[in-house]
């Protein structure tokens, strides 16, 4: 997406913007320890965090930018950050 300078963005151009393109770090959702506290998907910036059934979550990462709020947010240690592989 191009912005001339001082532009900003125009509304509802969030699931044009592909974010993660961005990602230099990757969560890893192991949905071993999951209590299905939601807070990853509370705290996620980019809103591509989802419930698959109850203690399940898993990620969307054509928006994952790669922040790890989930990681330090997440209640059980369930969720790893690895270097992206590009
Ligand atoms: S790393 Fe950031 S953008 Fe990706 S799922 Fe976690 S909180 Fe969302
Ligand atoms: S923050 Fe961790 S424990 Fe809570 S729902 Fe997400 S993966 Fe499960």
């Amino acid at each position: 997406m191009r912005l001339d300078l001082g532009a900003i963005a125009k509304a509802g151009s969030s699931k044009a913007n592909q974010t993660g393109s961005w990602r230099n770090f990757k969560p890893i959702f192991h949905q071993e320890k999951c209590i299905g506290c939601s807070l990853c998907k509370i705290y996620c910036p980019e809103g591509c965090v989802t419930m698959v059934e109850k203690k399940k979550y898993t990620v969307d990462y054509t928006y994952c930018k790669g922040c790890g709020i989930c990681a330090e947010e997440c209640s059980s240690s369930d969720i790893d950050m690895v270097v992206e592989e590009k």
